[in-house]
This record gives structure tokens, sequence and C-alpha cells, in this order.
């Protein structure tokens, strides 16, 4: 189809045959060509994508090989005493899980004996550490290299990546959450439900987004919505750190939005935070296109999650224009966005199941059992924790 300039301006004396565009196809041609890009990005995205398969957690045991490529020689008792610094200190001897006494986040421990008590029977004895801190413990280019566990991390990290307390509690408390964000089990019913009573040909028009201003990449897209309502519903809350409206970008702090709630808008946004922000796994359930920002902090299940595949990816250091195009694209291409929306629900409620984290802990215990190059003994000064009756 011809493009340029000339086309459109044949000389009307000239007999030639006329390259007018009727104003269907003109308008058709544009917004094609100005999503070209972004329609490349799809295509090529999906050709490049193999689904995994449902079977166990299958789907995610490549990161537990990546994590544990970095100790294939082997962990030694004093790597061991080294981590000890780092997190808190488990053993499982002879299927008794021990802990030391103080954990610095109690709640944190709980969600993460959770899982590992209902897997005790399988285990083998072992000792690791775990950090419940946010942010991970071991940088890749500098100190010695200690196996700790942490459930978020970069590539500049080579943490062990374990999947986050919050699946079971111990996650943020905020005031609709008082006991902290956990039950992922209760979760993943409450938002279906919701998503339901809201499919994507009734949700509203809009792109949203609440939480609190533990990182500045969110900035950009609340001065959206200060400038145009219309379009974005993004607005700070408060968190435990607020002290005046300058931590909310000179408003006053806005009320908490219950995660089923995000179900009703159809474009989601998600931000890290210190480390990865717990609120991604929940934005897929609605059913709604979700906007992830920056691909440098992960937990688990990040890696089988792929860009245009299941959500939009969104550069970190996107400013505001970037984002109005992103947005745009989308609301221009609602089969489009729908699909991604389709598909990044799908995998969520395919491969986010409390049996796949179950699976993962199971799956990573086990292979990092392998690696060490000692028989643990029970350590003196820890306690037994026991399985509650849950
Ligand atoms: N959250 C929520 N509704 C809100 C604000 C926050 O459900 O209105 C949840 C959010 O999903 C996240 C947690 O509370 O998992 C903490 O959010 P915040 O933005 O304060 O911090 P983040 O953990 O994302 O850095």
């Amino acid at each position: 189809i011809p493009h340029s300039e000339e086309c459109f301006s044949v000389d009307e004396n000239k007999s030639q045959p006329s390259y007018k565009y009727s104003k269907e196809q003109l308008l058709f041609t544009e917004a094609n060509t100005r999503w070209n890009d972004y329609n490349n990005e799809i295509e090529e995205a999906l050709l490049n994508y193999t689904p995994c398969s449902p079977q166990k957690c299958s789907c995610h045991y490549g990161l537990i090989k990546k994590d544990l490529l970095e100790f294939s020689q082997g962990i030694q008792k004093q790597d061991i005493d080294e981590a000890k610094a780092r997190g808190t200190l488990y053993q499982i001897i002879n299927h008794h899980l021990f802990r030391d006494k103080d954990c610095m986040f109690p709640s944190r421990c709980s969600g993460i004996e959770f899982f590992i008590l209902k897997i005790i029977d399988k285990l083998p004895d072992m000792e690791f550490v775990i950090n419940t801190r946010d942010y991970p413990q071991v940088p890749r280019h500098y100190g010695s290299r200690k196996p700790v566990f942490s459930f978020s991390k970069t590539k500049d990290y080579l943490d062990i990546t374990y999947p986050a307390w919050t699946f079971w509690e111990g996650g943020p408390a905020i005031s609709i959450y008082p006991t902290g964000l956990g039950r992922w089990d209760k979760f993943r019913k409450s938002i279906q439900e919701e998503a339901e009573k809201w499919p994507w040909s009734k949700k509203k028009e809009l792109v949203f987004f609440r939480g609190s201003r533990t990182s500045l990449e969110r900035d950009p897209l609340i001065y959206i919505s200060k400038k145009n309502p219309d379009l974005v519903d993004a607005q700070y809350t408060k968190n435990q750190a607020w002290k005046s409206d300058a931590d909310t970008l000179y408003s006053p702090p806005a009320k908490e939005v219950p995660l089923e709630s995000h179900c009703h808008y159809k474009y989601l946004f998600n931000y890290r935070g210190v480390a990865a922000s717990f609120r991604l796994k929940h934005l897929f359930l609605c059913n709604s296109l979700v906007y992830h920002v920056g691909e440098e902090w992960i937990e688990f299940f990040y890696p089988q999650m792929k860009p245009w595949v299941h959500y939009i990816p969104v550069p970190s250091t996107a400013n505001e224009d970037k984002l109005i195009e992103l947005i745009n694209f989308a609301r221009e291409n609602d089969k489009l966005a729908e699909e991604i929306a389709n598909r990044g629900r799908d995998f969520i409620w395919n491969h986010l199941r409390t049996k796949d984290i179950v699976c993962y802990w199971k799956k990573l215990l086990l292979s990092y059992a392998e690696l060490l190059l000692y028989e643990p003994q029970k350590r003196d000064g820890l306690i037994e924790i026991r399985k509650l009756n849950i």
C-alpha cells in the first residue's frame, strides 16, 4: 500500500490512477502502523512461548536448578556457619523441624514453616538459613558465596529463591488486612468469584493502582492520575513510614482498596516495592490486563511469566508519555488486551496453586540437601517447630 505524502496529492489534471484511501482505510492503516511495534512484540512472544505442563510444579524447576548451580561445588558446614548472620537457621533432623529461638519476623517464619511442615516426612536431614527480610543478602559480585534463602532478588544476587511467607501468612499488615496479607488459598477463591462478576465487557475502562510509595518508580502513574482521572485512578495509601502528605505526593493518603475490588478495572499496574511486591499474583486473578513495571525483581514464579504473553511489560524508567502510550495501545486493541489478560490469569490459576507452592518447597529442599557435603547434627539452642492442627 503506498504510504508517502505524494500518494495522497495526486494532480487532478493529470489522468493518473487515484491512490487515495477511503477514510476507513486510512484510519485502519494509521492504527495498524502506529501499533506495529507492539503487535510484532506480541506475535514474536507468542511464537517463542511454550506453555508448561501443569503436572506437579515442573513449570518452575528452572529457577531451582539455576539458583543451586551457583553452589554446585557443594556446601560445607562452615558455609552455613557464615550464612547464619544473614537469616534464621533451620535444621531438619529425623523429620523434625528446628529453628533459632529468635526469628526477626515471627509471622513470616510461621508462613514459611507452614509449608516445610507439610512435607517434613519426605525430607532428609539438612540445615539451611532463611532470610526473612525483604532484601536479598548475597551480592553476586562481592563478598563470600553463602547459601541464603530469600523470597525475592535480582540478577545481582545469589540468594536461593523460596516461595514467600505471604502465601500462608506474614504479609504486610494494612488497615484492611490487619493481621497481614496471607492465605493465598482463600484469595484465589474470593478474587476468582469477584472476577466472574466483572467480566471484561463490564469492567471500568480505567487504569487502577492503590499502594504506598515503597518505590519512587510508582510516581509517574500517580502524576498521570492527578492530571487525567478519566484515564487513570492511581493513588498512594499510607504505610508505616508515612509522616506527612509529602509521602503521598502532596495528596491525603487514599483509602485502601481490597484486592478483590481491583477486578472492577480493566487495567492494573504492578510495581516493585522494596523487593518484588506481593500484589502481582492477585492482580492476574482478576482477569484484568496487568502492566508489570520493571523486570529486575522476581519471586519464584516470575521467570515463567512472559512479557506480551501474560502481561504488558513496562520499563522501570518509563516516563508519563511512555505509560500513556502503553495504556492507549491496550485501549485501542481491546481484543489483544483481553487475550493477554486471559493468558495471565490462566497461568496463575493453573501454576500457582497451593499444591504448586508445596511442590516447589519440596523440590527445592530435596535438591538443596543433595549439595550438603556433611551430615548435619542437631545443634544446641534451637527450638522445635511443630505442626499446628489446621
Ligand atoms: N494493598 C491492597 N490495597 C491497597 C493498598 C495495598 O490490597 O489499597 C496490598 C498490596 O496488594 C500489597 C500490600 O498491600 O500486597 C502492600 O502494598 P504497598 O503498596 O504498601 O507495598 P508493596 O508491598 O507493594 O511495596
